[in-house]
C-alpha cells in the first residue's frame, strides 16, 4: 500500500487521517491520500497568498516555469499514466495520451500571447485595458480525465499570475497528489499547492475567505452547490458542468461505415467522459442497422483492466457510478427498451460492465433524458430532420453535440441549430486546446481553453490618462 502527499508550501505533507483509493479494476484499496485538515487547508491558501504578489509579478519567469512543468509532466509520463490507470481503470494507452496532454496544455498556455487594448488614444485621452490575476484560485476536479481536467485550470491560472490551490476527486486523488510533487521542483513555494480529502474539503475550500475565484469540473449539482457557496464572498466561478450530448446522424451516412467512430464518440473513457455521445439519433429508415451495426462494435471490445494490454474498455470508475449505469439501464428495460447487447456486469472482481447499446428507449426515460456518464448508449428513431433537433434540443443540459452526414454543407446547417456550447460535425468528444470549451443551459458558465480560458483567470483593468 502507498502513502502519496500532499504539496503544501513547496513542502511534502501527510496527515493523520487517510482517504483510502481503490483500483476500479479489482475493486481493493491499494493506496492512501491524505485527509486535508482545516488547519492544513489553511496552510495551504496562506501560502498560495504569499506567493502569489511575487509570482505575477515575473511574466517571463511565469513563462518559463511553465515550459520546465511541461517538460517534468512529458519527462514522467510513464509514472504519471500508471498511476491514472491504477486509480481510474483507463487503459495505459490513454493514460499515456491524457498526460501528454496535460504537458501540451502547460506549454500552450506558456507560449500564448496575452491581450491588452488600447480603447482609445487621441486628443482627449488615452485608454488602455489590460488583465490582471486575480488572486488565489481554487481548482476542483472530478474521476474522469483528472489529469488533463486540472492541467485545464492549473495552465492557464498560473500563467496569469495566480496562484492555486488544487481539490482533485476523492476517487483519483494520487495523479494530482504526484503531479503536485513533481511540479514542486518547478515552481516556487506555494504557487501550486495540492490538497486532498472527501467532498468536504471541496465546501471548505469554497468558502474559505483566501481564494478569489473557484474553477470547478463536476456534476451540474455540485455546481450549483459550489456558485451558491461563492457567492457569499463574491468568488468568480467557471463551472465546467454535465451534459447529455445528442449526435445526429443524417440519412447519407452509411451506417456500417460509420458505426466505429460513432461507437468511440460515445464509449471514450467507458462512456465518462462529460462530451461522450449520449444519444444518438438515426434516421427511422436505417434505424436497425445502426443498431446492429453498434452492437456489433460493442461486442468487439476486450474490458479489462487498464494495465492489461489488449484491454480496449476499462472499468468504470467507482462502485456508486457503476450502481447508477446498471440501474439506468435497468430502468429503461422496465419501460420497455431492448438490450441489444451488453446490459450485464462482467463476472470478475472490480465496476465492470459490457458495453451496451438499446434500443426502442423512450425520451423520457432516465437513461436518454439525464447524464448516464458511462458505458451505455441509447439509439433514438427519428423521422424528420426537425424532429431529431427538436428532441436534441429538449434538455436542460447544452454542453456539446454532433451531426454527422456525407454532405458537410447540409450536416453544418443542422450543427447550426443544436443548442450547445460545441458542436462538432463529422466527429465527437475532440476538444481543442485553442477553442473555447463551454456549456450553455445547465452545463455551465464561463469558458475554458484557447485564450478565453486565459482571460477566465483575469480581471480587467482599465487605465484611464485624460489629456485635457
Ligand atoms: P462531482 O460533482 O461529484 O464532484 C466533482 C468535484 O467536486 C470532486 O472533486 C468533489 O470532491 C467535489 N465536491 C463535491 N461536493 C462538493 C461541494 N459541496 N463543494 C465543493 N466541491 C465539492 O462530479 P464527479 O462525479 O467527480 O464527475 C462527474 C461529473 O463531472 C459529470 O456530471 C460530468 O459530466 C462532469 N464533468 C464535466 C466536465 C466539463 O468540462 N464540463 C468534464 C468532466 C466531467
Amino acid at each position: 500500500m502507498s502513502d502519496f502527499t500532499m504539496t503544501i508550501d513547496s513542502e511534502q505533507v501527510a496527515s493523520n487521517e487517510w482517504i483510502p483509493v481503490e483500483d476500479p479494476s479489482t475493486g481493493t484499496v491499494f493506496a492512501r491520500a491524505p485527509q486535508c485538515t482545516p488547519e492544513q487547508l489553511d496552510a495551504a491558501m496562506a501560502s498560495a497568498a504569499r506567493a502569489q504578489i511575487t509570482w505575477a509579478a515575473d511574466e517571463p519567469a511565469r513563462q518559463e516555469a511553465l515550459r520546465r512543468c511541461a517538460a517534468t509532466l512529458n519527462a514522467n509520463n510513464e509514472a504519471i499514466a500508471q498511476v491514472l490507470t491504477a486509480e481510474q481503470g483507463k487503459p495505459i494507452t490513454e493514460s499515456r495520451r491524457e498526460t501528454a496532454a496535460a504537458a501540451a496544455w502547460f506549454d500552450y498556455y506558456a507560449n500564448l500571447d496575452r491581450r491588452s487594448e488600447i480603447v482609445q488614444d487621441d486628443a482627449r485621452a488615452h485608454i488602455s485595458v489590460d488583465r490582471r490575476p486575480l488572486g488565489v484560485v481554487a481548482a476542483i476536479t472530478p474521476w474522469n480525465f483528472p489529469v488533463m481536467l486540472s492541467s485545464w485550470k492549473v495552465a492557464p491560472a498560473l500563467r496569469a499570475g495566480n496562484t492555486v490551490v488544487l481539490k482533485p476527486s476523492p476517487f483519483t486523488p494520487l495523479t494530482a497528489l504526484l503531479i503536485g510533487k513533481l511540479l514542486a521542483d518547478e515552481l516556487p513555494a506555494g504557487a501550486l499547492n495540492v490538497v486532498t480529502g472527501g467532498n468536504q474539503l471541496g465546501n471548505l475550500v469554497t468558502t474559505h475567505p483566501i481564494p478569489r475565484k473557484i474553477s470547478f469540473t463536476g456534476s451540474t449539482p455540485t455546481g450549483i452547490k459550489v456558485a451558491t457557496a461563492a457567492a457569499a464572498t463574491l468568488k468568480r466561478v467557471t463551472l465546467e458542468l454535465g451534459g447529455n450530448d445528442a449526435a445526429i446522424v443524417l440519412d447519407d451516412v452509411d451506417p456500417g461505415a460509420i458505426a466505429e467512430k460513432l461507437f468511440w464518440s460515445a464509449f471514450i473513457n467507458n462512456g465518462q467522459a462529460c462530451v461522450a455521445i449520449k444519444r444518438l439519433y438515426v434516421p427511422q429508415s436505417s434505424y436497425g442497422k445502426f443498431v446492429d451495426a453498434l452492437a456489433a462494435v460493442a461486442e468487439a471490445q476486450q474490458s479489462g483492466a487498464g494495465i492489461e494490454p489488449d484491454t480496449t474498455l476499462g472499468p468504470i470508475n467507482n462502485r456508486p457510478q457503476f450502481e447508477r449505469v446498471a440501474g439506468l439501464v435497468e430502468d429503461a428495460r422496465t419501460r420497455g427498451a431492448r438490450i441489444a447487447t451488453g446490459g450485464i456486469a462482467l463476472d470478475r472482481p472490480g465496476h465492470f460492465y459490457r458495453p451496451t447499446i438499446l434500443a426502442d428507449v423512450p425520451d423520457s426515460a432516465p437513461i436518454a433524458a439525464e447524464e448516464q456518464f458511462g458505458p451505455a448508449l441509447p439509439v433514438l428513431p427519428y423521422t424528420t430532420v426537425d424532429d431529431a433537433v427538436a428532441r436534441a434540443n429538449d434538455t436542460r443540459f447544452g454542453l456539446a453535440g454532433s451531426v454527422w452526414g456525407g454532405d458537410q454543407d447540409q450536416a453544418r446547417a443542422v450543427a447550426d441549430r443544436l443548442e450547445a456550447g460545441i458542436v462538432w460535425v463529422n466527429t465527437h468528444a475532440a476538444p481543442s486546446l485553442r477553442a473555447p470549451f463551454s456549456g450553455v443551459k445547465d452545463s455551465g458558465l464561463g469558458v475554458e481553453n484557447g485564450p478565453w480560458g486565459l482571460d477566465g483567470f483575469t480581471e480587467l483593468h482599465t487605465t484611464h490618462v485624460a489629456r485635457r
